[in-house]
């Protein structure tokens, strides 16, 4: 005896339900759909019992008694004719599976009226078999009562979660549908509260009446839809809804543009309230990678995340600007700085440790202090740290230190030929040359202590900005903006200059990558070198990174050089790396700092003199005490 057998239908449906009807919240989102697909244009949806009963009513085009009949079958649909529609889709549903595997596990009765038709039709329907048929009188579209989901499945019924769970995901999903289909008037009853009214007239009065008025006061229109200001920050990402043609979805791409585009606003664990209806050609996506339709996966992921990403960033830019009507922003100066580094600053950026060993790639020697015993005093404080700095040592070094000696052996024939009268001089240079050095170490100081007296550094606002007062007005500065174009000019002069250092790595750091960042890493080998990153490939998807910049990385050298792959696309690729290099490593919003820690970053800031950061945004907004007098109503 053949040991095979086609399924009974019903146990077939009960098994497609697993599928279709995960829970009460996905059944809702299919019969959402179907009134969507029928053009109703009011949906009113009714939920009790934990979700287990649930009432829709929609004013769609209702259906005839005859497909009443069949709307329940398996594999019925008036969406798709062939196989050549599937690929044309202008409907949510086309399965066909829906109501066939909802009514398979409950008690369901459909009521319908098509305009055309006088009277309605009605059938009950128990496990998925129809037990009774009715005329009736009733409005045009269609009502679906499900009771006791589940009553036939106890394994699934088992998975139910509790009441408040189940109930927040109807209301979720019941929201992201209404918050696209906005000529659509939705309301939501849960155990008999309206929780979800909407009305169906526009983006907007949806916003508000599905978020409030708050939400909709704090958002602004963009080319792709709506994005929220810092008032409507959130502790998860659960606030940027996205949608691809029309459909709500989740896509990592999507999301991660969002958060980039907010980058330099975002405090640490918070995220933005955006909504976001992106458009694309159905063959550049695949919506069906998650059998709930939910996850997204495009052709080109990465121009879906720049196109989101260059929209979103020049929506924010271009509301910074506007916003400051009443605070107005200081342009970029662009004074004018010397183009080397002090040997204080470069100091400062080399901070040897035990386990590096200091290589300095380019001529370390810049300015006057090249013949100074400066140089020597450094050598030996680096060779203290590694025995193997001599061996190492690039040969643009030596050349200067034998030169050095030259002069000494040249200055020795003119001291014997000029003995006196030399001794007199060099002691009189050495005099000058002393009070000179000190005059100007005297001015950079007096500068300093000039630009500081313009100025009081009052305190830290939110963990995310710096108040400053001058005599004239208050001013705002964004910490994680001021300090990223500090780190931008210092690492673009020490590029720009060929003075990159870089540390060799005693213990080189190993970097598992994907093929497309392998691919970056193969085609910028120069330009990583060029910046102090000594990478080599290591085997199939890993890479070693043996020597990286001299640079105060504030995160982890992984991090940054992941981050610097996210990132190098495009035009202009040095530009890109310093770019990512000093918003990766700047002090973020939401970092507490010290009046210390302030006061070094605006002073920093005044000496470069460049108020916008690196994309363009401003860092300052001000406001000047007459103004604030008048808003009080003093003058
Ligand atoms: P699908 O939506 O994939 O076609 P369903 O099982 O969800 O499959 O629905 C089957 C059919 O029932 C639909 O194709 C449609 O013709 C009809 N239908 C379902 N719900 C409604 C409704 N609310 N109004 C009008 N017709 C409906
Ligand atoms: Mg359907």
């Amino acid at each position: 005896m053949n040991k095979i057998k086609i399924l009974d239908e019903s146990v077939s449906n009960i098994i497609a339900a697993g599928e279709v009807v995960e829970n009460p919240a996905s059944m809702i989102k299919e019969l959402i759909e179907n009134s969507l697909d029928a053009g109703g244009r009011s949906i009113r949806i009714e939920v009790k019992n934990n979700g287990r009963d649930v009432k829709l009513v929609d004013t769609g085009t209702g259906m005839e008694k005859e497909d009443l009949f069949l709307c329940v079958e398996r594999h019925a649909t008036s969406k798709i004719k062939d196989k050549g529609d599937i690929f044309n889709l202008t409907s949510y549903g086309f399965r066909g599976e829906a109501l066939a595997s909802i009514g398979s596990i409950s008690k369901m009765i459909i009521s319908s009226k098509t305009k055309d038709s006088k009277g309605g039709h009605k059938i009950n329907l128990n496990a998925g078999k129809v037990t009774k048929y009715e005329e009736v009188a009733r409005a045009d579209g269609t009502e679906i009562e499900i009771k006791d989901l589940f009553f036939n499945t106890p394994a699934r019924l088992k998975f139910l979660r509790k009441k408040s769970t189940e109930y927040a995901r109807i209301r979720e999903i019941v929201l992201k549908e209404a918050l696209y289909n906005i000529e659509v008037s939705f309301s939501l009853f849960l155990d008999g509260r309206e929780t979800i009214k909407t009305s169906g007239s526009g983006i907007e009065n949806t916003i508000l009446e599905l978020f409030g008025r708050n939400t909709l006061k704090n958002s602004t229109k963009f080319s792709l839809g709506y994005w929220g200001n810092m008032n409507l920050l959130k502790s998860n990402k659960d606030s940027i809804y996205t949608y691809v043609n029309g459909r709500y979805v989740k896509s990592k791409t999507i999301e991660k543009a969002v958060l980039d585009a907010y980058y330099t606003k975002l405090i640490k664990g918070k995220y933005p309230f955006a909504v976001i209806f992106f458009n694309i050609s159905p063959e550049l996506v695949d919506v069906n990678v998650h059998p709930s339709k939910k996850i997204v996966k495009f052709v080109d992921e990465e121009s879906v995340h720049k196109e989101i990403l260059d929209q979103l960033t020049e929506a924010i830019y271009r509301d910074d600007r506007k916003n400051s009507i009443d605070l107005k922003i200081e342009k970029d100066k662009n004074i004018e700085k010397n183009n080397f580094l002090d040997f204080e600053e470069l100091e400062n950026l080399i901070t040897p440790t035990e386990n590096i060993v200091i290589k300095t790639k380019q001529p370390l020697l810049i300015k006057e202090e090249k013949l100074e015993n400066k140089v020597a005093e450094r050598i030996a404080k680096a060779s203290r740290y590694s025995q193997e700095y001599e061996a190492i040592l690039p040969p643009e070094i030596l050349p200067l230190e034998i030169k050095e000696k030259e002069i000494e052996k040249e200055s020795k024939i003119e001291d014997e030929k000029h003995l006196e009268k030399e001794k007199n001089s060099v002691e009189i240079e050495k005099i000058l040359l002393a009070e000179t050095k000190e005059s100007k170490a005297h001015k950079d100081l007096k500068e300093k202590e000039e630009l500081k007296s313009n100025y009081r550094v009052l305190g830290q606002l939110h963990n995310m900005y710096i108040l400053v007062e001058t005599d004239e007005e208050l001013e705002i500065y964004d910490q994680h903006i001021v300090h990223e174009r500090i780190l931008y000019e210092k690492l673009k002069e020490t590029h720009y200059n060929k003075k990159i250092s870089i540390q060799n790595l005693l213990v080189p750091i190993k970097l598992e990558l994907n093929g497309y960042e392998i691919e970056v890493v193969r085609g910028n080998l120069e330009l990583f070198s060029e910046f102090g990153f000594e990478v080599e490939e290591f085997c199939d998807n890993e890479i070693l990174i043996r020597g990286v910049p001299i640079f105060n990385f504030r995160v982890s050298i992984e991090d940054t050089f992941k981050y610097l792959l996210e990132n190098l696309g495009g035009n202009d690729p040095r530009e890109k790396v310093i770019i990512s290099m000093s918003c990766r490593n700047a002090i973020k919003a939401g970092e507490k700092l010290s009046i210390e820690e302030m006061e070094t970053l605006i002073l920093d800031l005044h000496e470069i003199g460049k108020y916008t950061c690196p994309h363009g945004r401003p860092i300052i907004l001000k406001m000047t005490f007459d103004e604030m007098n008048k808003k009080f109503n003093r003058k």
